[in-house]
């Protein structure tokens, strides 16, 4: 049976949170991807979690709080990283801190780490779900691991309805690409994974950033595997003139099978990014796709793009 999909109104967000509560799964909107959200405290929750996207369990999950003092109540937070918090939060911004005795996140959410990845989302459909619910919810994105990201309820209706218990659907996704990843224990944050905030974001209110790639002694992401955001079709990158029989996902000007920004926006790019790659991958053995500048959000499209063209 597949799962109901209702706009997140007073009802269903009371539905959701009761579902939760009861060890369920909802696919929630946020502003980056949709999540699939299960109670970060109920370790068979967030086992039928890993076992719903087919993740591997040494991938630890973020959980997401209603309010940064919820967040603050989890994890140990430096005064900087707080500053940096009340700048982005809520927002698209993931923080790995030192797990706190207190916190009420479980040890198979965390991989069985003494860290915590720990972020407020902006999206009012998951903010009114973290109200509802009370405490942190883990949400990794909502398809199976290793798939293309879902930003529209529908996306995620037919990857994953028939493992959910309710999908709630808040429209597309604005951001389009997953929130930005930094270790903040150290005296500098590291980044662990490129998002919507760029390294030159956080730097304005945390000087110092490390873009973790450039620093061999910046501890790993386990989720930051080579194979992810893979769509069926062979993907080729950078490409200026696309083959007989490629599809052309394009960027700027000129002519393609589905254009990323025909006005060389990389925000619009992001937000179309996983839409567009899931729609080529219909119908499409082989995908070619446009360089994309590496500047700002665009280090994270190519990091997406990256991981999508690796092979097995
Ligand atoms: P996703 O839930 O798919 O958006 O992925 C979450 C990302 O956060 C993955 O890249 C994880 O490896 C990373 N992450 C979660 N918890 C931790 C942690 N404690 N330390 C380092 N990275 C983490
Ligand atoms: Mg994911």
């Amino acid at each position: 049976m597949t799962a109901p999909v209702l706009r997140p109104d007073p009802a269903a967000i009371r539905q959701a949170a009761a579902i939760l509560k009861e060890g369920g799964l909802v696919a929630m909107p946020t502003e980056t991807v949709y999540g699939l959200a299960a109670d970060a405290a109920n370790a068979d929750a967030v086992a039928r979690l890993y076992a719903a996207k087919g993740r591997p369990s040494f991938n630890p999950l973020i959980a997401h709080c209603a309010s940064a003092d919820i967040a603050f109540g989890q994890g140990d937070f430096s005064a900087q990283a707080r500053h940096l918090a009340a700048a982005f939060w809520p927002g698209p911004l993931t923080f790995v801190v030192e797990a706190i005795e207190a916190t009420t996140v479980c040890p198979l959410a965390r991989a069985g780490l003494d860290t915590l990845a720990l972020r407020v989302p902006a999206h009012p459909g998951a903010r009114a779900l973290l109200e509802a619910f009370g405490g942190p919810l883990v949400a990794p994105s909502a398809n199976p691991s290793g798939r293309i990201s879902p930003t529209r309820a529908e996306h995620v209706a037919a990857d994953m309805g028939d493992k959910l218990d309710l999908i709630l659907d808040g429209g597309p996704c604005t951001q389009g690409i997953e929130s930005t990843v930094i270790d903040a224990r150290g005296g500098h944050p590291v980044v662990l994974r490129p998002g919507s905030v760029s390294p030159a974001d956080i730097a304005a209110h945390w000087p110092g950033v490390i873009s973790g790639k450039d620093d061999q002694t910046a501890p790993s992401s386990p989720g930051q595997l080579l194979r992810h955001y893979a769509p069926q079709a062979r993907l080729r990158l950078d490409v200026i003139a696309p083959e007989p029989g490629e599809a052309y996902l394009g960027f700027g000007p000129g002519k393609a099978t589905l254009n990323l920004s025909p006005d060389s926006d990389l925000a619009e790019a992001a937000a179309n990014l996983f839409a567009m790659l899931r729609e080529l991958d219909t119908g499409h053995e082989r995908i070619a796709v446009a360089p994309i500048p590496r500047e700002d959000l665009g280090a994270a499209i190519n990091d997406r793009l990256a991981r999508a063209a690796k092979q097995d």
